[in-house]
């Protein structure tokens, strides 16, 4: 067994310097646990880029949740403020706000700006997700659920989220291609708020929120970690990533029974496209399942099962021509005529 430095989530070890753990982990019939992270990026390499260094391969972006916020390293992400250029706007909310920004939410923002407000592209991606029909709002919980919204992977592993959008306010499409700068709609009254303004957020393939800085203009560097009552200015840097979308991290079922995953989108699937899946199980399974599911629960609209070689390993070919295209979750299980794995979906969407 390999064990390289820093936990998982959840782990009480943490190495010196280092001031957030990427954790990638693999477990299961390999018992190999490896684990990535970064240290403070050198002059010549702004954190923003270091993506690219690593070629932009899918990762499972973990956060120790123990870390205080301005200590957690940002995602390497150039990120605009999602303000329109030269909008001065006040922070209501910024990350572990008192008011929502919490748990999963932690490392988000709200910026105070009134209903009509352009949102704008933070950085160039795909839309995966877009939602526009909701008309209403209130400041329970409840009202989670019915924000308008879209999503927009950025390869890596890593997307960008900008909530509370007007109803039919949204300009974008899922699998739209979108450019850093591009208006994607603007803000109104949808979900959980009391008041006008933009949320935004970056997120990892579960929806974890994560830690992120902005680009600063005056410094050309992505430092920017606006707190809540500080006062920001929409500006935009030059865009520079063009990449496809994410594929899954190999190990975003690891907990569930699956390592090693490769051939699966982290989110967005299309009918046109054949996928070639692979993987492995924990000892003591036979199959290895895919699962499409109903965005509210309930019933799969899709499932492909794949038997598991005597190494443990599974592979097979996944093809969702005959799937509506919509918003689902997907997940892959381990299974054999006892028992299968639990499955922990992943929200996606299938286009044409
Ligand atoms: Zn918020």
């Amino acid at each position: 067994m390999h064990v390289t430095a820093l936990g998982a989530r959840g782990s009480a070890r943490r190495a010196p310097r280092i001031a957030s753990s990427i954790a990638r982990s693999i477990i299961g019939a390999l018992a190999v646990i490896t684990v990535t992270a970064y240290d403070t990026p050198a002059a010549d390499s702004p954190y923003c880029e270091a993506w690219r260094h690593n070629g932009g391969e899918a990762q499972l972006w973990l956060v120790d949740a123990e870390i205080p916020a301005e200590d957690a390293m940002p995602v390497p992400l150039r990120l605009n403020l999602p303000l329109p250029e030269g909008l001065v706007a006040e922070v209501a909310q910024g990350t572990d706000g008192p008011f929502t920004h919490q748990g999963a939410q932690r490392f988000a923002w709200d910026f105070d700006v009134p209903v009509g407000t352009p949102v704008i592209a933070a950085a160039s991606g795909v839309v995966v997700s877009a939602v526009s029909g909701y008309d209403d709002w209130g400041p329970e919980p409840s009202w989670r659920d019915g924000a308008n919204r879209v999503v927009i992977d950025h390869g890596a592993g890593l997307f960008s989220a900008y909530v509370h959008l007007g109803e039919d306010q949204v300009y974008v499409a899922r699998g739209d291609r979108v450019e850093a700068g591009q208006t994607l709609g603007t803000t109104g009254l949808s979900g959980q708020m009391t008041g006008p303004h933009l949320h935004f957020h970056v997120e990892n393939a579960w929806s974890d929120t994560l830690p992120a800085r902005f680009f600063s203009p005056t410094t050309l560097t992505c430092e920017l970690f606006p707190l809540g009552g500080d006062l920001v200015t929409g500006a935009l840097s030059e865009p520079f990533d063009d990449h496809g979308p994410s594929q899954a991290p190999p190990e975003i079922f690891t907990d569930f029974g699956i390592s090693d995953l490769t051939g699966a989108p982290a989110r967005l699937f299309s009918t046109r496209r054949k996928y070639t899946v692979a993987g492995a199980v924990t000892a003591g399974f036979t199959d290895a399942v895919f699962l499409l599911l109903p965005e509210g629960g309930g019933r799969a609209v899709f499932a492909r099962r794949w038997p598991v070689g005597p190494d443990g390993h599974f592979r097979g070919t996944l093809d969702l021509k005959d799937v509506p295209p919509g918003e689902y979750g997907w997940a892959v299980v381990a299974s054999s005529d006892e028992s299968a794995t639990v499955a922990r979906s992943v929200r996606c969407v299938v286009v044409r």
